[in-house]
């Protein structure tokens, strides 16, 4: 199939924007990579008549430490997060998702802001900024606002984005000496969705975790917290008998919604391989 017709602008400014999303409404749609969007009106599962470009904001570029902070533009693509220096030392867990994400076609044109604005719950930088405890940066004509990662993922590709505004970027607490983090996730084929994933932080303590944060992809309609688990792991060291009591507890804890090859019990069984694996390697 091939898209309904559609107008195409590319403005220079962000106000443009904002008075580009205020004048045609719902009709309009911000387009950054386009990696999901054109396919989603080339199957005609969304026809908007204006599509906003918003690749020429040079402003919503660029990967650097702020203060306390590493931010992202929101147009920092897939590749730039994968190779870049700031997050391989700032935000490490980043870097280790990064290349999970689909191919390096898409990765080089999907976007940071594109991924999280889309919030799809299997893919990979809205679970990593949840587990990171980030912050999402947004601004609209009123002006900007920031949204905690926890406040923002809010339904199946749903966010707390309102009409009218864009995301711009995503900020990261740095990581401390003291960071641990870890990612896995299983996927059909290399560069698929993920069937069920798997981000997590915390701080190492001596042999112990502490201030523990497990994010669960492709469970729910969105990256999910598994905070009963996150409480079990909390404060202890992830030794053979705390994991296995760990993997119970997510096994009980998450209700795994099926898609169209995995049950909810696969996705169950699934979600506690991959716990079992992250938090053995946490020992080492
Ligand atoms: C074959 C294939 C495999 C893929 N596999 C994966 C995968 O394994 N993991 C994964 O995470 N992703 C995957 N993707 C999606 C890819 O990562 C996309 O790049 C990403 O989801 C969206 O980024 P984008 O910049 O392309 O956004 P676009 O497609 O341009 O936009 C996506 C949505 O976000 C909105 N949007 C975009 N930017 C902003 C903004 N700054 N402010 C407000 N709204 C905005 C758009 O209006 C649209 O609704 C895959 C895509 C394809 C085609």
């Amino acid at each position: 199939m091939k898209a309904a017709a559609f107008d195409y602008v590319k403005p220079a400014t962000i106000e443009q924007v904002f008075a580009l999303l205020q004048e045609h409404g719902d009709e309009a749609r911000v387009m950054a990579g386009g990696q999901t969007l054109l396919a989603t009106l080339n199957m005609r599962l969304s026809e908007p008549s204006v599509l906003i470009d918003i690749t020429g904001l040079d402003a919503l570029r660029g990967i650097a430490v702020q203060g306390q902070h590493l931010r992202i533009g929101a147009l920092a693509t897939h590749t730039e997060i994968e190779s870049s220096p700031l997050v391989a030392r700032h935000a490490p867990l980043l870097a280790q998702a990064a290349p999970h994400i689909a191919h390096r076609a898409i990765r080089n044109s999907g976007t940071w802001g594109g991924s999280i604005a889309h919030a799809d719950p299997a893919a990979e930088w809205p679970a990593c900024l949840l587990a990171l405890g980030g912050t999402v940066v947004v601004r609209g004509p009123a002006g900007e606002r920031r949204i905690a990662a926890d406040d923002f993922f809010l339904g199946l590709y749903t966010t707390a984005l309102r009409a009218g505004e864009v995301l711009i970027a995503g900020e990261i607490p740095l990581a401390r000496p003291d960071h641990w983090c870890g990612f896995s996730e299983l996927a059909r084929r290399r560069g698929d969705y993920a069937i069920v994933g798997l981000a997590a932080c915390a701080r190492r303590a001596g042999t112990a975790l502490q201030d523990v944060r497990i994010v669960m992809m492709g469970v729910g309609p969105t990256p999910m917290r598994a905070r009963q688990t996150e409480a079990l792991l909390d404060g202890r060291t992830p030794d053979a008998a705390t994991i296995e009591q760990a993997l119970a507890c997510l096994r009980r804890e998450i209700d795994p919604l099926p898609d169209l090859t995995h049950t909810p019990q696969t996705k169950r069984h699934l979600a506690g391989v991959l716990l079992g694996r992250l938090f053995a390697a946490a020992q080492s």
